[in-house]
């Protein structure tokens, strides 16, 4: 069974390749947080393409006929969220660990489990 390189490689393995990437073609310079955020909205428009006008019922179809270019697209919403991350010397697991301890609070498992209903509406 293939290895899955997430098992095996830390998430600063990833910032560092990612950073080094985009030092070599100098493009640090065009990295900020006006940028950065628009290209994450283009590139999470750019995955959501994949799905627009698809009958919910066929989203799984969808997503195995297209699952490479789709995969391509996620990979660029996640560059860019590193590079804002990089950019902005931003250590991502302390980020996500307090976002998902707000998270948490804001939907307690008692009122949360199986709906998808806005915190502010539980
Ligand atoms: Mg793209």
């Amino acid at each position: 069974m293939e290895k899955k390189l997430d098992t095996q490689t830390t998430l600063e393995d990833v910032k560092v390749f990612i950073k080094k990437f985009i030092h070599e073609r100098d493009w640090d310079k065009f990295h900020n947080a006006k940028n950065l955020s628009m290209g994450m909205s283009i590139e999470a428009g750019e995955l959501m393409e994949h799905f627009l006008w698809t009958d919910t019922a066929d989203v799984q179809k969808t997503f195995e006929a297209n699952q490479q270019d789709i995969e391509d697209e996620l990979a660029d919403v996640i560059i860019v969220a590193i590079c804002f991350a990089n950019q902005y010397n931003i250590d991502i697991n302390t980020i996500i660990t307090k976002k998902m301890a707000k998270n948490a609070l804001k939907y307690p498992i008692e009122k949360s489990k199986g709906v998808a209903t806005k915190y502010t509406k539980l």
